[in-house]
């Protein structure tokens, strides 16, 4: 009753929200969460962009959490989402509960490496090195503010940190004393736990909640963005193991033998340095990779050794006996961070060289050298175990999760076959809002130069045709770089910008200033780009955003699927590069008032069979055809308004 209350006309949320109107698909989600925590269900839900998923799912489980003395938990992809969420979205569903007399509890939790550890702060500041360095002033200042601040979290420290400083004084697991330690008394981290310990709503990101660090005990668990869960998990549960790791940690290691006179030590990570390298080197000339040329190369790991060089595990010796004759020194912590690293990398080498059934496994040549890698390719599996398994509700909503068999694909792959789905369309108006146009006749993409000249020739033609901001989305760095450099000898009139400019935020915030840039993007840019309005009226979908099925990962993945009874192509290749062209698109119409048009250069949009996956995906919207009528699509008329 209460939620029905909540969501009408001139219900608690019209009242503290000012300007928000009552929208049947919110209020209907909002519904289905509700159930799905009353009834102890699973429930995926697709909510197009518009519907307002956050506060439909917030608002039931904080009025779930708040009546039953219960906590859920709330996971995001991304930093911005989880800021949105605590600084955006939760004060306001607080104010709706107060309306009802219900008092609401929250609180974020972030990796163990956003918070200041006190305790490493103080052993700094006892290093001669560090007490008379360029820090000590700066350290001084940390420690008077830490003895009365409420939070130890990166972004409430009253002044910004170089990384470098960060590093040595943010909480490291592998360090933590917890209760036991002499600064538990004074912790940070402590204070922000025992807040999440005690609200209603914790709100965390998918990192965390997949890393198995302990979490305050959760009665439901949501995740939201959960478009990016798989490859959360497959980055989670894989392996790594490269040169440039095995440096970094001989490298400090070496360090920390030198300060503490440890010669034992120095000399097992010389001979660690010299074995790793070896090693690693000689697997990837093993597989036809040798120098700098191969770089983002990669071959499946056919065959290797079962077991890691010996001088790596005497060098994880080494550093915990370093570290148990440092007891009470002002070095300790750092052995005994260096010797948790040092057992990490072995564990991940173990974890390569003797892979777990249903494992892909690689070598590749990256920037700073060959590297091993192992990642999981059952993560439907691997999830259902180790995170849907706990028996409680649990909620994965997004935007975009849907592909040609409808949830059914997503719900499989991520391991919760059985919840109940609900698809919800946009409230927006595509008929009138969105154009599409489908190009058909540039030259195939394996004639590298031919392709990206006419590439940048139709881009550049259809930037002169539109008014506002172009947003060019490509699935390869290589063809972004060529067309980003003969779209910049060609347009003049405008800012033409690619992706790595600047940082992320900082090139989104100069795009949506500037008006009618031309933004090129990859990877990240196809989600999470919100710029409402006409600074992003025209988004151009290079090609249809198919996994790169020549990389070691997609191999593993294409045996795995074929040796299980499965067809790649149509069970993970089609529906992945579906859902990505509809986050694509999504980029387009942000709010009510945009109007715009989407471009797609690949013409198997139109002339391969599966074109039809992608087109029927799509909310029906105008088709148009040609540059003039994409032109007169921007072209108001006298009785329009400029599009908005
Ligand atoms: S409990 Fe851990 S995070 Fe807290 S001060 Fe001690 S070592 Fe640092």
């Amino acid at each position: 009753m209460a939620l029905l209350e909540v969501f009408a006309a001139d219900g608690a949320l019209a009242r503290v929200l000012p300007g928000w109107e009552p929208r049947a698909a919110q209020e209907e989600m909002a519904r289905a969460v509700g159930q799905a925590l009353d009834c102890e269900e699973g429930l995926v839900v697709e909510a197009g962009t518009g519907v307002g998923k956050s506060l439909a799912y917030l608002i039931p489980a904080a009025l779930w959490a708040v009546r039953g003395a219960r906590r859920v938990l709330v996971s995001t992809h991304t930093r911005a989402l989880q800021e949105q969420l605590i600084g955006g979205d939760l004060p306001v569903v607080a104010r709706v509960l107060a309306e009802l007399g219900l008092p609401l509890k929250s609180a974020m939790l972030m990796g163990a490496d956003n918070y200041l550890c006190v305790q490493r702060l103080t052993n700094l500041r006892l290093r001669p090195d560090a007490a008379s360095g360029e820090w000590a002033e700066t350290l001084t200042r940390l420690d008077a503010w830490s003895r009365d601040a409420q939070s130890g979290h990166r972004s409430a420290l009253p002044e910004a940190l170089p990384q470098s400083l960060w590093e040595r004084v943010a909480r490291d697991t592998d360090v933590c004393l917890g209760p036991a330690g002499p600064a538990w008394e004074r912790c940070l981290w402590r204070r922000d736990r025992e807040r999440a310990e005690k609200a209603h709503i914790v709100v965390v990101n998918h990192a965390l909640l997949l890393s198995g660090a302990r979490l305050p005990p959760f009665d439901a668990l949501i995740i939201d963005e959960a478009h990016n869960l798989e490859e959360a998990a497959t980055s989670r549960y894989g392996s790594e193991a490269s040169l440039g790791r095995v440096v970094a940690l001989t490298d400090e290691a070496r360090l920390a033998a030198r300060l503490s006179g440890d010669a034992a030590l120095a000399d097992a990570a010389d001979a660690a340095q010299a074995a790793g390298a070896e090693f690693l080197r000689g697997l990837a000339q093993d597989h036809g990779l040798s120098g700098a040329e191969d770089e983002a190369s990669g071959r499946l790991l056919e065959s290797a050794p079962s077991s890691a060089p010996a001088a790596l595990l005497t060098l994880e010796q080494a550093l915990a006996s370093g570290a148990a004759a440092a007891e009470g020194r002002a070095w300790e912590a750092d052995l005994r961070s260096l010797h948790a690293r040092a057992a990490q990398l072995d564990a991940d080498l173990a974890a390569i060289l003797k892979p777990a059934p249903a494992t892909a496994r690689w070598v590749a040549w990256g920037r700073r050298g060959p590297e091993l890698r192992a990642a999981p390719l059952d993560v439907g599996r691997r999830l259902a175990e180790g995170v849907f398994s706990r028996g409680v509700p649990t909620v994965l909503t997004s935007a975009t999760l849907a592909s040609g068999d409808g949830l059914k694909g997503f719900k499989t792959r991520v391991g919760l076959p059985d919840a109940r789905e609900l698809a919800l369309d946009s409230p927006y108006d595509y008929r009138t809002q969105a154009a599409l146009w489908c190009v058909d006749g540039l030259p195939d993409p394996k004639d590298e130069a031919e392709h990206a000249a006419a590439v940048a020739a139709t881009c550049a033609e259809i930037v002169a045709r539109v008014p506002g901001g172009v947003f060019l989305l490509f699935s390869s760095w290589k063809l972004l770089k060529k067309v980003h450099a003969l779209l910049r000898r060609r347009i003049k009139n405008r800012p033409v910008w690619a992706q790595g400019a600047a940082g992320h935020e900082a090139l989104l915030e100069q795009f949506a200033e500037a008006g009618d840039a031309v933004l090129l993007g990859v990877d990240t840019f196809w989600q999470g780009v919100d710029v409402p309005g006409p600074a992003l009226s025209c988004v151009v979908l290079v090609k249809l955003p198919f996994s790169n099925v020549g990389s070691p990962l997609e191999e593993a993945r294409r045996r795995y699927l074929e040796e299980e009874g499965g067809d790649y192509f149509r069970d993970w290749s089609l529906p992945k590069a579906v859902m990505k062209f509809r986050q694509g698109f999504g980029r387009l119409i942000r709010s009510g008032r945009d109007r715009g048009a989407v471009v797609c250069l690949d013409s198997r949009l139109l002339r391969k069979g599966y074109g039809k996956a992608f087109l029927s995906s799509l909310p029906p919207c105008r088709r148009i055809e040609g540059l003039d009528e994409l032109a007169a699509f921007f072209t108001p008329r006298a009785d329009e308004t400029t599009p908005a």
